[in-house]
């Protein structure tokens, strides 16, 4: 087989986890597998190349910041390589340049164009283990480019997709993707499977796997990968395609978000265009609110409530300020902070009735009251004062019979 492994910063980032990675790549060559691996920078490394940069000038140029940035994964190539050779496993580095990582777009947030895989191919042909930089790439002009933070996860999957791996694993600091966080659930579970667009719906509620537009990626080339952790042999999850008996699970999992705020807006004159003047000041000044509910007028009057993480809550007020007074007498704006958001997501939604029902039946009988309801195909989200947020998440994780579900 082809394997495409991805270590990620903190699965390389000491010399004893740098042998323990070498360790792992040298029993599948052992098994006779051909294996390329993409890393990161060594945890931290990153981070700390931006804090140099920011030292010597206040706004680095985006240019200058993707050359600066790329040599975190240039030297985790170099280790990863020697490691490997210390162990007497047949190894090269190769750049992204070298792996034919063609980007375009801008710098420090590039896409991936193509991937020439010719000399990676050529390599893995001669029996050489192939270390690959994650995160960069080069334009057209030949100048090198980063994909944006977590861009290591893209370069895997982009990877494993351009030589047509058999499998792509992804190997991080967890274990799997779970039924909810473990941490507040303790009989949350690792799932076996979970199709592209359910774990994109957990990222965008708070789930933090892997960054979503590799999951994208994924989605749209159809690469199937496994998230699993590079500290154990256990098995982790698969990410793919929705098959059928994906849908007989009704809820694959639960997530929550916490430090959430919300602003209501009342007396908003019942006329065209009042929506598009609220939310167009708000992206303009570079807000991203969430969930928006805005009910049917009364009186001539609406109202429109819609969250946002706490810290942003101020720019948001301050931002509403002056459109207030445009709105007329009667607008009045209140907010709330102290809120989280619990979610429930899962593909088979879309064939069960009744879930939105089991849910909040769920959290009256726990005691738990909800403020605003959201819904999409395939999530149900409710917002739930803050302090309760631990408890409304294993109720509802109980409901659903996720502490108990047959793998
Ligand atoms: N080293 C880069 C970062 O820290 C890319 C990655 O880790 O995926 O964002
Ligand atoms: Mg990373």
């Amino acid at each position: 087989m082809l394997i495409v492994q991805k270590y990620g910063g903190t699965s390389v980032g000491s010399f004893d986890r740098i042998r323990n990675v070498a360790g792992r790549i040298k029993s599948l060559r052992e098994d006779g597998h051909q294996v390329a691996v993409v890393v990161s920078a060594m945890g931290g490394v990153t981070d700390k190349l931006v804090t140099m940069a920011r030292e010597l000038c206040d706004e680095p140029p985006e240019r200058e910041m993707d050359v600066l940035l790329s040599t975190g994964e240039q030297q985790s190539i170099a280790l990863v390589t020697m490691a490997l050779r210390q162990l007497g496993v047949e190894a090269v580095s190769i750049t992204g340049r070298q792996a034919g990582m063609k980007t375009s777009g801008s710098h420090t947030r590039a896409r991936i164009e193509a991937i020439d895989p010719t000399l990676s191919r050529r390599y893995l042909g001669e029996g050489k283990v192939v270390i690959v930089a994650g995160f960069q790439g080069v334009n057209e002009e030949g100048l090198i480019q980063t994909l944006g933070r977590g861009g290591s996860d893209l370069s895997a999957i982009a990877f494993a997709s351009s030589v047509r791996a058999d499998l792509c694993q992804v190997l991080t600091d967890v274990d799997g993707v779970y039924t909810a966080d473990p941490r507040v659930v303790r009989d949350a579970r690792k799932l076996p499977e979970i199709s592209y667009d359910e774990l994109l719906e957990l990222a965008s509620v708070g789930t933090k796997v892997m960054q979503s537009r590799s999951v994208e990626f994924a989605k749209k080339y159809g690469v199937k990968f496994e998230v699993r952790s590079s500290l154990n042999n256990n098995p982790g999850t698969i990410v793919t395609e929705e098959h059928e008996a994906m849908e007989a699970v009704v809820i694959r999992g639960v997530s929550i978000e916490r430090s959430q705020a919300r602003v209501t807006i009342t007396g908003i004159p019942d006329e065209p265009g009042m929506s598009a003047l609220i939310l167009g000041v708000l992206g303009e000044a570079e807000i991203n609110i969430d969930m928006i509910i805005s009910n049917t007028a009364h009186d001539g009057y609406a109202r429109h409530s819609f969250t946002m993480h706490t810290n942003d809550l101020g720019r948001v007020q301050a931002a509403l300020k002056p459109v207030l007074s445009d709105l007329g007498g009667e607008a009045n704006l209140e907010s709330e902070a102290g809120i989280a958001k619990l979610s429930v997501v899962g593909i088979g939604m879309r064939s069960h009735s009744g879930v939105a029902a089991q849910m909040f039946k769920a959290l009256g009988e726990g005691g738990i009251n909800i403020g605003m309801i959201s819904t999409s195909e395939i999530k149900i989200s409710v917002t739930v004062e803050e302090a309760r947020i631990e408890d409304a998440a294993r109720v509802v994780h109980s409901a659903f019979g996720l502490d108990t579900a047959p793998a």
